[in-house]
């Protein structure tokens, strides 16, 4: 089945180009010219990946993806950000985005981030396999590959595409250290051009999720100078 994607985009010409390409892919695609108005598109067709810009009329792009995120919806979403701006990048995934690229980008690279995070998506949504993986527990957080739900004490948490398959690997190998520039080709799914600030703003709100003091973690714990592992 087509896959949907939701563009929210101010600039006519970017709409423009990214639509013929998304549709020359394949994909069904939606467009929204200002912030509100993705936002509820977004929520009323659900789609299968969001594309969204920053700076928006209306209501901006981080805002957006909050009000995503605070409302349940999961989906990867995809900022677009000015290369100039180099804290957007770091604020946008702390507003819940999968992943940014940034303005001018290629349209080659653009698509193959577009197929990676919808690709990664419907796999990790697909059903169990028979031989269906155990849950896996740290501490009082349980991780259920079955049905992809996480709780802490008993009570749902809820985690993002990538947050969830960060804890994922983290808990498959309990104690062994991954380094940043491995979870962000197994987690993020392509090889990324080293900006492992992206694993750790998305450590930092995992933390804030499922440790009791997020400041000093006891489950997800930092190798300085390598990367993370988590308890045993
Ligand atoms: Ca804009």
């Amino acid at each position: 089945m087509g896959k949907t994607v939701l563009i929210v985009e101010d600039e006519k010409a970017i709409v423009e180009i990214l639509k013929f390409n998304l549709q020359r892919e394949g994909y069904t695609v939606l467009e929204a010219l200002d912030g509100e108005t993705g936002l509820g598109l977004a929520k009323d067709q659900d789609p299968d990946l969001i594309l969204l810009d920053v700076m928006l009329p209306k209501m901006n792009g981080f805002d957006v993806c909050r009000a995503l995120r605070e409302a349940g919806f999961a989906m990867p979403i995809l900022m677009l950000t000015a290369r100039e701006e180099e804290n957007d990048k770091v604020f946008g995934l702390e507003s819940g985005a999968d992943d940014y690229i940034t303005k001018p980008f290629s349209m080659r690279e653009l698509l193959a981030r577009v197929k990676a995070n919808i690709r990664r998506r419907s796999l990790d949504t697909a059903p169990p396999a028979a031989s269906a993986s155990p849950v896996l527990r740290i501490q009082d957080v349980t991780v259920d590959p079955a049905t992809m739900a996480v709780t802490k004490a008993g009570k749902a948490v809820d985690v993002t595409q990538k947050e969830y398959d960060l804890l994922l690997r983290l808990f498959t190998e309990p104690g062994k250290v991954c380094t940043r520039e491995e979870l962000l080709e197994k987690v993020w799914n392509y090889a990324y051009f080293g900006d492992t600030r992206t694993v750790d703003v998305a450590v930092r709100r995992l933390r804030e999720k499922i440790e009791d003091d997020p400041g000093t973690p006891k489950i997800i714990l930092t190798r300085r100078g390598v990367g993370y592992y988590c308890a045993e």
